[in-house]
């Protein structure tokens, strides 16, 4: 019998789960009616995302349908109310880490496509990738997502490496505590060996759940073209124990309530087959990107105030799956967003290879300047990590940098279960604030540090006295008072 290339897999081997379950049609239909859904129905949808439980595609497509501005408001209204009371005042952290864009693919709206002779073309060595963390490190990151194009030199045993590589590196008191990946679709044997090495989140996007537009976009002949084997990307990866996995598809290529409503279907298709839903969700908007000529690409243009309402849905849709908005998106979006269903944010963060560099030996500021054709797009807030901090603190937020879940084997089905009242006030918001402290000791400004201990106080002050509460405490003040770090409960 032939041995499987492991870097070039043979694409027919799917899931046991792998039918495609994008059943355009009746997606299509669900949403062209119920403009005007009557308030009944909408009473029961809301009471059931107040109680936490995730909505069918049926109950999702009324929320989507309606164009009714008192509905949406009550869509906003439940949002914020779901997102504080299960994710609390945390907003985790993380950055991007490009390792490589050499890209066999060819999809029309990516810098790195094939046919794109502006780019610059790159792959991290190990020493370059170990510098890049280094600066990572340096900056006060603890998790991050390492990102690939689809190469033959990509494959897992090459990711594992890189992520043993990121593991590895210490900086002083410092190291990566959570590394995520972002690649493209794997085969069991090559999601066997990224789980190996403790990859936390396996994410890869769809796109675009509309197989028309999807063959538009991804052009025939090109691995990617391959609709069906993207589509059991994440069933593949947890069926090989990867069940931390994050869903996505970019807005703007076709309908937004299409790619919403297939996103939740995605889901919901996750959850009957595992028993887990998506660990996270992303729905980034196209960005200008090198020799990409947007207007031929984006014939379904997502405003602002849709973009805030598809979050929205979201979050009374799946309640439990993380709702990231990465810098792709303006500071201001950013800022609402989090009001009402996203969880986590990347911040100071370089989408180009080799793009963290060492502030303190070259005595500059962190100012990024955006050079496309070294980019996979333009980045909409470019802020760095200790103004997004800064600001996150003004607005009441906490910066979480905690990894503890995925350290302690809370992960995928196990997550969900733990994903319940209590939870977050006896070990998110402990976490958040230990690797809050951790930020302010090692690594923030004054300024940040001035309003992240009053903070700190404030939010202990809300604890309830215990023997918890006397613990975080104590766990503060070590980190204050001594070298002892990444104490998590
Ligand atoms: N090559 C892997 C793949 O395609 O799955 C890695 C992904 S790519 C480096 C990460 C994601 O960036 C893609 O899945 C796509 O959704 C998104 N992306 C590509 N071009 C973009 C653009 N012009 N604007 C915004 N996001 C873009
Ligand atoms: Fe390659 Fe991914 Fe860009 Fe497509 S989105 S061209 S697969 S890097």
């Amino acid at each position: 019998m032939p041995t499987e290339n492991i870097n070039l897999p043979d694409m027919s081997r799917l899931s046991a789960s792998g039918i495609d379950f994008i059943d355009e049609s009746y997606f299509e239909s669900l949403l062209s009616k119920d403009k005007k859904p009557d308030s009944g129905r909408i009473d029961e949808i809301i009471s059931k995302s107040k109680s936490k439980v995730p909505l069918t595609i049926e109950e999702t497509a009324v929320l989507l349908a309606t164009e009714e501005p008192e509905i949406i408001e009550r869509i906003f209204e439940t949002a914020r109310l779901l997102k504080r009371d299960i994710y609390g005042n945390r907003i985790v952290i993380f950055a991007p880490l490009y390792v490589g864009n050499y890209c066999m693919n060819d999809c029309v709206y990516c810098g790195f496509r094939r046919s794109n002779k502006e780019s610059i073309r790159r792959t991290l060595t190990a020493k370059e990738l170990r510098e890049q963390v280094t600066n990572l490190l340096r900056m006060g990151h603890k998790r991050t997502i390492a990102v690939f194009g689809e190469h033959i030199n990509y494959g897992p045993v090459f990711i594992a490496n890189c992520v043993n590589e990121i593991y590895s590196v210490k900086n002083g008191l410092d190291s990566i505590r959570r590394v995520n990946i972002n690649a493209a679709p794997l085969s069991h044997e090559g999601y066997r060996i990224v789980k190996s090495v403790g990859i936390g989140t396996y994410q890869v996007f769809q796109e675009t759940y509309h197989h028309s537009t999807y063959a538009r976009m991804h052009p025939a002949g090109t691995r990617k073209s391959n609709f069906a084997w993207r589509l059991d990307a994440p069933a593949r990866a947890i069926e090989s124990g990867c069940d931390d996995v994050g869903l996505g598809a970019l807005m703007g290529l076709a309908n937004w309530k299409f790619e919403i409503l297939s996103l939740v279907a995605h889901a919901n298709h996750l959850m009957k087959n595992y028993g887990v839903g998506p660990h996270t969700i992303s729905f980034p908007r196209i960005r200008p990107a090198s020799g990409v000529t947007l207007k031929e690409i984006i014939q379904n243009d997502v405003s602002d105030s849709n973009f805030l309402r598809l979050i929205a849905i979201l979050r009374l849709s799946v309640p439990y799956t993380g709702l990231i908005v990465t810098a792709r998106e303006p500071a201001e979006i950013r800022k609402t967003a989090l009001g009402f269903g996203v969880s986590q944010i990347d911040a100071g963060g370089h989408i180009e290879i080799g793009g963290y560099v060492n502030n303190e030996e070259e005595g500059t500021k962190d100012i990024q300047v955006q050079a496309l054709e070294k980019e996979q797009f333009e980045l909409g807030d470019v802020r760095q990590l200790d103004e997004v901090i800064l600001q996150l603190l003004k607005d009441g937020y906490i910066p979480s940098f905690c990894t503890a879940c995925y350290r302690l084997g809370r992960t995928g089905k196990v997550f969900m279960e733990y994903a319940i009242p209590g939870f977050i006030q006896n070990m998110c918001t402990p976490n958040a604030l230990m690797t809050l402290k951790e930020y302010l000791v090692d690594h923030a400004s004054q300024e940040t540090r001035f309003l992240g201990e009053k903070m700190l106080q404030d939010e202990l002050n809300k604890i309830p006295d215990s023997p918890q509460k006397s613990e975080i405490a104590k766990r503060i003040d070590r980190i204050n008072n001594s070298t002892d770090r990444d104490l998590y409960f």
